[in-house]
């Protein structure tokens, strides 16, 4: 059984208070939802104290949304893995297309980010994803598999069983537009077959998120597709009732 999870990204959004306070309400209403997904918040760097602290004795694990490429040392404004792990955060973001459109950030950036995650124990949450032009020109098969082979293929099995992907379409982020069940479930299973070739049938447990535009009314049909595992969570992780709901959405047994 693959774990399921629903991951929140805050991007960023909230001050510090007002994190400390979404994540008390997420965890206040964590028993009313299934106990056998699991729950992930990844606020910006500032609130990663304070949200630690505030959910303590709960199951709702803490990522962050990026990390240094570099161990430490002089790199003006950057965060490491080790000061993220030392905090308590379990998870880290990588490959977010936001950070790839807006940051630079390339499949050879991330390798050594990836790197630094694992030799700090922090387990990645890989995203990968097509634009809009490539859905168009009927690359999106293609994009969503040069971007595994680039980083995912450069990872020792040990590594790989750590990681999690998650497929953003980056036409369905924060646009409204969500990637049809179908869509979803083509390219979950695509992305599953590569992994398997590549590190054979330990890939039938890699948890596979889809990010872009999930909600309460559309994670049901989504996460009814065989290899959805769940789903990254960009403005509907923003309310604790969105995403509670939105771990609803999973077929009831
Ligand atoms: C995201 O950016 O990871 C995301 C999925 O955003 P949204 O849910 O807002 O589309």
């Amino acid at each position: 059984m693959r774990t399921k999870i629903v991951a929140g990204n805050w991007k960023m959004n909230t001050l510090p208070a007002e994190g400390v306070e979404l994540a008390r309400q997420i965890a206040a209403d964590r028993n009313s939802v299934n106990p056998d997904v699991k729950l992930i918040v990844c606020p910006p760097f500032t609130h990663l104290c304070g949200v630690i602290e505030a959910l303590k004795g709960t199951d709702i694990e803490v990522g962050a949304q990026n990390c240094a490429a570099e161990a430490a040392g002089a790199y003006t404004g950057e965060v490491s893995a080790a000061m993220l792990a030392a905090l308590g955060c379990r998870y880290v973001i990588l490959g977010h297309s936001e950070r790839r459109q807006y940051y630079g950030e390339t499949s050879e950036s991330l390798r050594p980010k990836m790197a630094q995650a694992f030799a700090n124990n922090l387990r990645p949450i890989f995203c990968v994803g097509e634009n809009l032009a490539e859905r168009e020109a009927g690359k999106h098969l293609e994009v969503v598999k040069r971007q595994i082979e680039e980083v995912i293929f450069t990872l020792t099995p040990e590594e790989f069983s750590k990681v999690v992907i998650a497929y953003e379409p980056v036409w369905a982020i924060g646009t409204g537009k969500t990637a049809t069940a179908d869509q979803a479930q083509e390219i979950h299973a695509h992305i599953r077959t590569i992994l398997r070739e590549k590190f054979g049938e330990v890939a039938n447990e890699t948890t596979i998120l889809y990010g872009g535009s999930c909600k309460p009314a559309n994670a049901p049909e989504l996460f009814a597709k065989e290899d959805v595992d769940g789903g990254l969570i960009g403005g509907a992780a923003l309310k604790a009732p969105d995403f509670l709901g939105i771990v609803e959405g999973f077929p009831k047994k």
